[in-house]
């Protein structure tokens, strides 16, 4: 089953929690035992997955994020979304989920994250369940 996942983001960066999306999806494919692909079509965009209990995590990563890949550098990229691009390459456009027993099998504190560095924008997730 495919599905697609609308997300407005409302700030520049932000990490969105989008975890009962996706598991949303795996309940409604009826799928058992198998596989999520989660892909962002997006090149200033990119998903991770991290702690979710404590907020201040997510945070954190957007900061360290910064302090590494400044927005305002020195990048050849004329747009000026530069550093963007290089944190959706590090970050990456898919991750993969187990499905067991009708649900994503996650650590205790893990949660899937939409994560948005060139905002706000209309984005899109696509996700792929596979038995
Ligand atoms: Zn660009």
């Amino acid at each position: 089953m495919f599905a697609t996942i609308n997300i407005n983001t409302t700030s520049s960066e932000e990490f969105r929690d989008i975890t009962s999306l996706i598991e949303e999806k795996v309940r409604v494919s009826g799928i058992k035992e198998g596989v999520a692909t989660v892909f962002i079509p997006h090149t200033t965009a990119a998903i991770t997955i991290n702690e979710n209990a404590d907020h201040s995590v997510v945070e954190d990563i957007i900061s360290s994020l910064d302090k590494i890949i400044p927005p305002r550098g020195h990048y050849s990229h004329m747009e000026g979304n530069s550093h963007a691009h290089i944190k959706s390459s590090i970050i990456g456009s898919s991750r993969q989920i187990i499905i067991q027993n009708g649900r994503l099998k996650l650590g205790t504190w893990q949660g899937i994250y939409f994560c948005e560095f060139d905002g706000p924008r209309n984005r899109q997730v696509w996700v792929k369940i596979s038995s």
